[in-house]
This record gives structure tokens, sequence and C-alpha cells, in this order.
């Protein structure tokens, strides 16, 4: 870029939209291009299939990418490790590789893709016994969890904290585990505002309580969880809800990286990017899904379907970068296609006020969902002799 060399491209986090860029780099490679990619691990989970997965629909290797084959194939170099700080005067990250060694891997330009946290989890009186979903990995533990509790069998007490879509799935994608393994459940979903489904339609809410209802899951409102133990969820007034499996899934917050890299950042700890997706500071950072705001934008919701919007967008956006001419612009969509996997084979569909529970709708997600998936396991399947 400055050229003195090849431009090393440094991606952090496997996130939805640097598949993307992985796959265009397979189909159209870059000259002079050095890239690396740092994620935990060499899967990416799929949220959207995750419900699917913890009721037994799906297998895992049907809801993960392989992203160290994507790397290879992109011919990059892949870096297992998690990123703990950004240093943008030295572009550097630090990547903690094992707990005792953190090592600093340079940049001509970063991109960030590295999904959020969960609020709360990791207060002292929740960290210890809340079963995490986030990062998505942690999925195959909640997914052990459950099977081991179907086999005890009884009946399984268990809490989901947040009553948003993911709480609402996962809640009832456990009913459907357990009842498949043939255990009984007392499963509360507790959510701490008024209304579970929050910046849904008072129609969508009501379907979704009454689907709640029918598979025997009590939804709370208006109350919170200080506290989870190993038998039980503890709320404010001190109550105890028995619970042996208690899953934490209240709304999305920044993981501590960027906090001491001196950028603006919203007030959950998300860097605050510009239209073509890059720091408002500095136009050598992107971040992309979860871990970017856009300042014209704060409202977008964190959710996987921006996340894949944003992937044309960034390969477009370090291109124009590279080349020194005018990066695009991003403009999230208003409002999108709803689709709730409710666990009995049919799922809850709102689109622009059309909501049906059905099985037709449980077959779109799925379809959508596949053809998702296909996009990229399909970049690195062997090609055929
Ligand atoms: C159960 C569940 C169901 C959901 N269903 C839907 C849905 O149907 N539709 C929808 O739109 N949204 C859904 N969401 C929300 C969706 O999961 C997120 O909005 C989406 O995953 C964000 O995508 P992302 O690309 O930003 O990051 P992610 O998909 O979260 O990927 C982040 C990547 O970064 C890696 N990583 C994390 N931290 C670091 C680090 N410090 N260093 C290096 N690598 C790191 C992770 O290993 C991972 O590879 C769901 C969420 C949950 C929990």
């Amino acid at each position: 870029m400055d050229g003195r060399g090849p431009t090393r491209l440094l991606l952090v986090g496997a996130g939805h939209a640097h598949l993307e860029i992985l796959r265009r780099l397979i189909l159209e490679p870059l000259r002079d291009v050095e890239l690396t990619l740092v994620s935990l691990g060499p899967l990416h989970h799929y949220s959207g299939m995750v419900p699917g997965y913890l009721q037994e629909t799906y297998q895992e290797d049907e809801i993960a990418v392989r992203v160290t084959d994507l790397v290879a194939r992109a011919r990059g170099r892949f870096f297992a490790g998690r990123a703990v700080g950004l240093r943008p005067g030295h572009q550097a990250v630090h990547v903690q590789t094992s707990p005792e060694e953190i090592v600093e891997i340079p940049y001509d330009l970063v991109s960030f893709a590295v999904g959020s946290n969960t609020a709360g989890v990791d207060a002292p009186e929740v960290a210890g016994e809340a079963q995490r979903i986030k990062p998505l990995e942690r999925v195959t533990a909640l997914h052990a969890r459950l099977r081991m509790l179907g086999e005890v069998g009884g009946t399984v007490p268990a809490v989901v904290v947040g009553g948003g879509a993911a709480g609402v799935e996962v809640a009832l994608a456990m009913a459907a585990a357990l009842e498949k393994a043939g255990a009984a459940h007392r499963i509360t979903l507790v959510e701490a505002g008024e209304e579970i489904l929050s910046g849904y339609s008072n129609r969508f809410r009501r379907r979704a309580r009454s689907i709640l209802h029918q598979r025997g899951i009590v939804a709370r409102t208006s109350v919170r969880v200080v506290a989870v133990h190993s038998d039980a969820a503890e709320i404010q007034d001190g109550t105890r809800i028995p619970s042996r499996l208690t899953v934490w899934l209240t709304g999305a917050v920044s993981w501590p990286l960027f906090r001491d890299s001196g950028l603006p950042l919203d007030d959950r700890g998300f860097l605050l990017i510009d239209d073509s997706l890059r720091s408002v500071d500095d136009p050598r950072i992107f971040a992309v899904g979860d871990c970017g705001t856009l300042a014209s934008h704060p409202e977008t919701p964190k959710a996987g379907v921006y996340a894949v919007r944003e992937g044309p967008v960034l390969w477009q956006s370090l291109k124009a970068t590279m080349a020194g001419g005018e990066p695009p612009r991003y403009v999230p969509q208003e409002g999108f296609l709803s689709i709730l996997n409710t666990g009995d084979g049919r799922a809850l569909l709102d689109y622009k006020g059309i909501i049906s529970h059905s099985r037709w709708a449980w077959r779109l997600k799925d379809r959508i969902d596949r053809r998702f998936m296909r996009r990229y396991q399909e970049c690195v399947e062997p090609e055929k002799p």
C-alpha cells in the first residue's frame, strides 16, 4: 500500500462478513496482499442454525464452516488466538495465544468481525454457573449439557435469561431436545423488560407467548436474574427459580478489545464506524457485524442479517482503500424477514406484518440457512477430478 511491499491485510474474527472476504479472495485473488486471519478456533458456527443444532435437527458439521480451509484456499495464514488489544498508533493488534503469551501482529489494513459478548455474563455472581453462548463456539458445550441432562431423565428445571429472539428460540429448542431424549422439563424464560421480543409487533409477541405456553415454557417479564447457582437462578427479590441449566442470552455488548484503543466507541464499547465500515477516526481500521456501530445508524440491530449484508460492501471498501479510490457506502436495510424456529417442525414468521406459524415457514428458514452455509462450505470442498 505504501509501495514498499505487499499490503498486510489482517482479518480479526471469522464473522459472517469475513467469510465473504475469504470467498471473494478465493474467486478473485488480489495481487500484493498478504492475508492473515486471527480467530478463536478453526470453525465459524452459524447462529441462525444453532437452535436446530441444539434440538438435533442438524449435526455440528452442518452448522459450521471450516475457516482454516477457507483461509488456506485464499492463500492466507490462519492464526489461532484471541485479539485483546488494538494499537492504532503502532498499526498492531495484540493477540493472546495462551494464558502466558500475547503476540503483536502488525497490519496495513485491519478488519474486525469478532461479534459480541452477552451483557452481564461476566459478573462474578453469574459467570461461574451460567451457560454462555458467545462466542458461538460455546454452543457445543450447551449441546453436550442438554444431552447429559436428557440422558439423566426425570424433570429438568432450566432457565433462559433474556427474552429476545435468541432467548425464545433457545428455550424452545431446549424443550424440544429434552422431550426428544424422553425427559420432562420445567423451563422458565426470564426477561428484565416489560415484554419479551422487544422491537417486534404486539401480534407477533402474542403468538410467540402462546407458543411458549403450549410448549410448557413459562415466560416471566420485569424479572431480573441477579445470580446463578448450580441449582437455581436467583432473582432481584431473593427468590430462587430452580434450574440445573441457566443459559445467559441477554443483549449484545462489546468484547473489551477496543477499550484502550483510543478510538471512538459507542456506549456498549463497539467501534464507531462510518458508512464505508471504517473507524470514524482511522481509515485503516474496519469493523463489521456486531462489533461495529454505524455512526449514521446507531440503532441498527446487532443481528447476523446485517453482518451478512456488510460482507460485499467490506470487500469493495477494502479494494478501494488499497487502490486509493473512493470506498462504497453501506445503508442498512429497514427491517428484515424474521423467522423463529419453534422446535416443533414449524417456525414463526413475520414479514412486513404477515405472521405465520407453520411448517412452510420452517421449510423456508431451513432453505435460507442451508443456502447460506453452502456458499462457504462449497468453497473448500475438494475439487472434482
Ligand atoms: C442462538 C442465537 C440465534 C441467533 N439467530 C439469529 C438469526 O436467526 N438471524 C440473525 O440475524 N441473527 C441471529 N442471531 C444474532 C447473531 O448471532 C449475531 O448478530 C451474529 O452472529 C453477529 O455476527 P458477526 O459476524 O458480527 O460475528 P459472529 O458470527 O459472532 O462471529 C465472530 C467471530 O469472531 C471470533 N472471535 C470472537 N472474539 C474474538 C477475539 N477477541 N479475537 C479473535 N476472534 C474472535 C469468533 O470465534 C467468531 O469466529 C442469533 C444469536 C444467537 C445467540
